[in-house]
């Protein structure tokens, strides 16, 4: 295998460039946009939305196979395709439980595996002439777009029924207070977590599992700001996460590289709040941390090659995602000649042409030589009046 398709050009397919370049495959990337970050890394690039599903079969005729940088695929479109012999991998159908996130507690909760109480909101409605009661809702509790949500977008914490009514009738068209159809929304329960934790897990074609180290990811305003690696959680915790990931990625008979989002209680109970089908921003430590990264694991799995080493090179690290805090066209080159001179610090920047509130430009993981995860923190917070001062 080695020309390998890639549908998006985000900053995950960027990532796998060096990867790429180390195990001499070329990638393809189909993106809509020159400027997308793995524009530069590609060998060649088919300018569409990654949900074109005409422009994947053009990139299907220059590559091996196939694999994903997000899911904001038309499933029904590339299922036609993979029946016309196009080799995905990931297979389309270990994505179809999984992209839309009602679909996706409910996969989990067959397969036995703890998630948080869940349901769609319309089926909390009972409708009578003019008015409509809601049954069985304790706030806080979590309102979800069931799919296209990322960074927090589309997940929303919601305190009382008002609230609850303006998210769900500001969405577009279909919902009327006399005329429930369906919501788009996933509503649960709020998880009052003690951590969040996160596992990125490859499985090969021949079905075997490597997991990454269990780490701690920390949200803010639902959007990931840091990750501390690893996790500082007991042996049967790690366990349990581990056999939760070797149980998805089995069962779906995945090739490729998942994450694992999870909530630890405090009771110690661990449930899962999502899984991503691809390589994920809790795994980005990987980079300057691991023997192999996530990146370079995923493109050994999809292109046939041997599971690499995933163990820690260090005792411990740190990565603090780089987000922005405003609308201007910068390259921020003095506040990463800052960062970078941090001991241990490895600059990862993404090369947008523009930063905005929320987005993620860039990542920095910081590397120690003994586990202190209090100076970890420490660091962190550091970066961050660095960054955003
Ligand atoms: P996205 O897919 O956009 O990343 P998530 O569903 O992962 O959205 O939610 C983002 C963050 O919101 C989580 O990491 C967590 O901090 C918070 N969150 C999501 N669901 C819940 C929940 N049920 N209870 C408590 N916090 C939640």
């Amino acid at each position: 295998m080695k020309r390998i398709g890639v549908i998006g050009g985000g900053q995950l397919a960027l990532m796998m460039g060096s990867a790429a370049q180390k195990l001499s495959v070329e990638l393809i990337v189909q993106t809509p946009n020159p400027n997308d970050p793995a524009v530069s890394i590609a060998s060649n690039t088919i300018f569409a939305a990654v949900d074109d599903a005409t422009a994947t079969a053009e990139l299907a005729k220059q590559c091996d196979v196939i694999t994903f940088e997000n899911e904001f695929i038309d499933i029904q479109a590339l299922s036609k395709l993979a029946t016309d012999k196009v080799c995905f991998r990931p297979r389309i159908e270990a994505l179809s439980p999984l992209l839309d996130k009602y679909h996706q507690r409910c996969f989990l909760q067959d397969l036995g595996i703890p998630v948080p109480k869940f349901t769609l909101p319309e089926s909390l409605f009972a409708v009578s002439s003019q008015t409509i009661q809601y049954t069985k809702i304790t706030f806080p509790a979590v309102l979800k777009a069931r799919r296209h949500g990322y960074d927090g977008q589309g997940t929303f914490i919601i305190n009382d029924l008002t609230s609850l009514e303006k998210k769900l009738y500001q969405d577009p068209g279909k919902n009327h207070k006399n005329n429930l159809i369906e919501s788009h929304f996933l509503l649960e329960e709020f998880i009052p977590f003690q951590k969040e934790l996160a596992v990125v897990a490859a499985r090969s074609t021949s079905g075997e599992i490597s997991t990454f180290v269990v780490v701690e990811t920390q949200q803010e305003q639902q959007v990931c700001r840091r990750v501390i690696a690893p996790a500082d959680i007991s042996l049967q915790i790690e366990k349990t996460i581990k056999d939760i990931a070797c149980k998805v990625l089995d069962n779906l008979q995945v090739v490729g590289v998942f994450a694992i989002e999870l909530f630890l209680t405090n009771s110690g109970e661990v449930l899962v709040n999502e899984i991503a089908p691809r390589t994920h921003n809790s795994g980005h430590f990987s980079i300057d941390a691991c023997f192999t990264s996530q990146f370079e694991q995923h493109l050994r799995v999809v292109s046939d090659l041997p599971l690499g080493n995933v163990a820690m090179k260090i005792p411990c690290a740190i990565m603090v995602n780089l987000l922005g805090y405003e609308t201007l066209k910068s390259n921020y080159s003095d506040k990463r000649s800052e960062l970078a001179k941090i001991p241990g610090a490895h600059v990862h920047w993404y090369g947008k042409s523009e930063s905005r509130p929320g987005r993620k430009l860039g990542h920095i993981t910081v590397l120690f030589d003994k586990l202190n995860r209090d100076e970890a923190m420490t660091i962190a917070n550091n970066i961050e009046s660095i960054w955003y001062s």
